[in-house]
């Protein structure tokens, strides 16, 4: 059975995502371009534009996402032009007057929102730039995250040219599961105009797809390697066991704790250094994982044999915020999520005197928007479960869980897609 019920909401508005962005004016692409000039003043930064001499407005900015700071560097290589950018709906908190006035595109992340590509559209057609982060979250482990197939669809449609943008050392300064405390890293961003529109207009959706896909390989750990980059702060590792939650020595889950350089079993007590370059080594015993990017590739692949063998399940007590409307956060209270390969996520709670039942089908998400210390509401790891219209932020009672999930929504949600695909072509 699959049947949404509402939350019964005392205000049942919602805010409206399907209406066209404002051209920016250009009073604030000005003041945008002094905003982020000087809150970038003191970073070590280079931005690099290749292949960019003669390319004129409108295109397609593609960029990989790590932290806020991509979004002051990318005003900065594209000042004077005007620039839409695709938000989630969280970034409107409390201010969507301003998101609305500079022009940007809300969504809620991982639902089919046809009206996002009307808003794309308008904003290339107006002769402006469209730029959007279509790994749709900050990189977890500092490499390339999803990228959905219909991402060469849309590049098809509009004709614009296509160019992505890079950025390195953003991670490493500021790593997703720790973002408050940052490390000193130079920037260096690029922008490369990878397709022209006469290009676009001879290649199939696939082989833009296989483009952009090798545009968009990126790897903090291997960079900051190549680049003989040290990162000394005492507390580099701290928060690493959010990526790392699972040990390759006794196999433990969510057990991985970590302080000041250092990652450590609480089952079976093996500890790990972070090395100044980036590299992990075991303190007592072999090192299992040198490459962070190796040991994270290898929980997916653990993930995945336990949905192939018919044993993942997940369920946990939630403490849940919704976000119907931008203005505040609605406290739904405590409610059950359970996740498998069959039904997807559910969540189903009871709120003023009503039972509400939110269904997101292995096919209606193919990857999840996790926070490991959300800035809004409590500082704590979250995930959110979107709808078209509504945005359920849930905080599970079991510790370190939220990139399990991640990974398991994306191999569910590939499995499904592949059986479809197949279905679709014997027919
Ligand atoms: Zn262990």
């Amino acid at each position: 059975m699959n049947k949404n019920i509402d939350v019964n909401y005392k205000n049942q508005k919602r805010y409206k995502t399907a209406k066209y962005p404002i051209r920016q004016p250009w009073c604030l692409t000005w003041l945008i371009w002094i905003l982020s000039f000087f809150a970038l003043l003191f970073k070590k930064k280079k931005i690099e534009k290749i292949n960019m001499e003669f390319l004129k407005v409108p295109y397609m900015l593609l960029s990989n996402h790590m932290s806020f700071i991509d979004f002051e560097l990318t005003a900065l290589a594209t000042h004077p032009k005007r620039v839409n950018n695709v938000v989630n709906i969280d970034g409107f908190y409390k201010r969507a007057w301003l998101l609305e006035w500079i022009g940007a595109i809300c969504t809620r992340k991982f639902t089919s929102d046809i009206h996002l590509i009307k808003s794309i559209r308008k904003v290339l057609k107006r002769g402006n730039i469209l730029c959007m982060y279509p790994e749709a979250r900050y990189s977890p482990c500092g490499t390339t995250s999803y990228l959905p197939d219909s991402l060469g669809q849309l590049i098809k449609m509009n004709r614009v040219p296509v160019v992505v943008c890079i950025h390195r050392g953003n991670y490493l300064h500021a790593p997703f599961w720790n973002f408050r405390k940052k490390r000193k890293v130079p920037l260096y961003s690029t922008y490369t105009q990878i397709l022209t529109a006469e290009q676009i207009e001879k290649l199939s959706v696939q082989e833009i797809n296989d483009i952009v896909r090798k545009a968009f390989e990126y790897d903090e750990y291997k960079y900051q390697k190549e680049n003989g980059i040290l990162i000394t702060e005492k507390y580099r590792a701290e928060g690493l066991h959010k990526i790392l939650y699972k040990c390759p020595h006794c196999m433990a889950e969510s057990q991985m704790t970590s302080s000041g350089a250092t990652l450590k079993c609480k089952k079976c007590g093996k500890e790990y250094l972070l090395n100044e370059d980036g590299t992990i080594s075991a303190i007592n015993g072999d090192t299992e994982f040198s490459h962070i990017p190796d040991w994270f590739e290898w929980e997916r692949e653990q993930v995945k044999i336990e949905i192939e063998n018919g044993t993942y399940y997940f369920s946990d007590e939630v403490d849940v915020h919704s976000m119907p409307r931008t203005n505040r956060f609605e406290a739904l209270g405590k409610a059950r999520l359970t996740h498998d390969s069959e039904k997807g996520f559910v969540l189903e709670g009871f709120y003023r005197g009503q039972e509400y039942r939110i269904q997101r089908e292995p096919i209606q998400i193919n990857s999840l928007h996790v926070e490991y210390d959300f800035p809004h509401i409590k500082p704590y790891d979250c995930i959110d479960i979107s709808t078209e219209n509504d945005s359920f932020y849930c905080f599970p009672t079991k510790e370190n869980v939220v990139t399990k999930l991640a990974f398991a929504t994306e191999i569910i949600f590939q499995r499904k897609y592949e059986t479809t695909r197949k279905m679709k072509n014997a027919k």
